[in-house]
């Protein structure tokens, strides 16, 4: 069979590579995909991004299903145009994707089927913002209702911080219509872990466990970014964590999407931080894969992924049981200079080196100019290394890191240390 990918980033070409290597698969192709998915041979990068053209592709290609990456294109609909052509698509339809592309509906869904997060108000007054922060003090975080591309969340220490975020998001328009309405929630303190299931409407199927390390620099120092780098799986979800998760945060959510009539279809990633106390909360729902998660937890499902998918799609996920690889993966991103403010782009990549099987290399930000690989974005690759344990994961992947070579190159040298510790 034939598969699509839709997406351009590090998350994608890892799906694809891993799809790349079931023997039922003839074709991946990636849309619009990157100087990575370009130069492998098992994949065709396709030089499309509208859904409708998408679509049109799809069946002139004869392809059997499309599996979407980023949440953009999901927010916008792109599953239910596909299901209205009567096309195979896996991801949430709009309405279900709105767990992620509203902040608000998150939380008042969470707040009605009794799904532990922050206690929040939601507000579209500057003013009745203002005061509910005088009256709560700091820390406090607050968050764009809509999609902004990771940049809407500000976890704001002091009242001043506070009160600026209010200002840059209500008042000053900062993120359009994705800031016309904000959230402001309690600051929850503890040890974040992304935790990842599949979900075909009615069954869900758990991924590896994985910890994403959001600080552009070591310690968890600097501004937030995208993210820096990932490993799977992470030691804080133990399997009693693993079945309380299950119980209190994803069964309800998933029960409850049923419930209100908007079943939920695709991957369904809860952020979660996890308390002194052990008890887990969510701090956010994406209706995707995470990004750099997926590169981890790709390199190390050893199931088939195309069948996997088709189960999703056909509704029969209660039938599958995913086989892991037992090691340990660690993802080192290495991001442009000037990443996240201004990522420089143009810079030669050099010394990637071939895959074996302890360490891979997945690219985003690159593209293929002349034959060249140059970087194209902020985050340019992700540096996967496998081992027996974080330690060795680590030592695989930053003797790659070392060897590749592109100007002003920024990476951190912790990725796992939570693990390590
Ligand atoms: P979100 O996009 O909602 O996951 O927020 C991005 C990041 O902000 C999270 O990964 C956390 O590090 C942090 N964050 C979000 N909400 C809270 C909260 N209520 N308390 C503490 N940190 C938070």
């Amino acid at each position: 069979m034939k598969i699509l990918v839709v997406g351009s980033g590090g998350r994608e070409h890892a799906l694809a590579w891993k799809l790349a290597q079931s023997e039922r698969i003839q074709t991946v192709f990636v849309a619009p995909g990157n100087g990575g998915t370009a130069l492998d041979a098992r994949l065709v990068t396709v030089d499309v991004t509208d859904p409708e053209a998408l679509a049109d592709f799809v069946v002139l290609e004869n392809v059997a299903l499309t599996l979407v990456g980023p949440e953009a294109p999901l927010a916008a609909g792109i599953v239910n145009l596909f299901r209205s052509r009567g096309l195979k698509i896996f991801g949430p339809t709009r309405e279900a994707a709105q767990l992620e592309s509203s902040k608000d509906f998150a939380k008042a869904f969470m707040h009605r089927h009794g799904i532990p997060t922050a206690k929040y108000e939601t507000f579209s007054s500057a003013a009745a913002a203002h005061a509910y922060i005088d009256a709560n003090g700091a820390p406090i975080v607050i968050k764009a209702d809509g999609l902004a591309a990771g940049k809407g969340v500000v976890v704001a220490m002091s009242l001043e911080e506070a009160h600026a975020a209010v200002d840059h998001m209500l008042s000053d328009n900062a993120f359009g219509d994705a800031g016309a309405r904000i959230v402001i929630e309690q600051f929850l303190a503890g040890e974040e872990a992304s935790f990842i299931v599949m979900c075909d409407g009615r069954n869900v199927l758990a991924l590896a466990t994985s910890q994403d390390h959001k600080r552009l620099k070591d310690a968890d120092q600097g501004p937030n970014t995208g993210g820096m780098g990932a490993y799977s799986p992470a030691p804080i979800v133990t399997p009693s964590m693993h079945a309380r998760v299950m119980r209190e945060i994803i069964n309800p959510t998933i029960q409850g999407m049923a419930r209100d009539g908007i079943p939920f279809t695709g991957f369904l990633y809860a952020g979660l931080m996890i308390d002194a106390d052990g008890n887990p909360r969510t701090l956010e729902f994406n209706c995707r894969m995470g990004d750099p998660e997926t590169q981890p937890i790709m390199a190390r499902l050893k199931s088939d992924f195309a069948t996997v998918l088709e189960h999703a799609c056909n509704g029969t996920l209660d039938t599958v049981e995913l086989e892991w690889d037992r090691r340990t993966a660690v993802g080192v991103v290495m991001a442009a200079a000037g990443y996240p403010d201004s990522p420089r782009k143009g810079d030669v990549i050099d010394g990637i080196p071939a895959e074996v099987p302890e360490c891979v290399t997945f690219h985003a930000g690159t593209k293929l100019v002349d034959g060249k690989l140059q970087t194209s974005g902020g985050r340019v690759l992700c540096v996967v290394g496998l081992g027996d344990s974080v330690k060795m994961a680590q030592k695989q992947a930053y003797e790659s890191v070392e060897k590749i070579h592109f100007n002003g190159a920024q990476y951190r040298r912790d990725i796992g240390w939570r693990g390590v510790k």
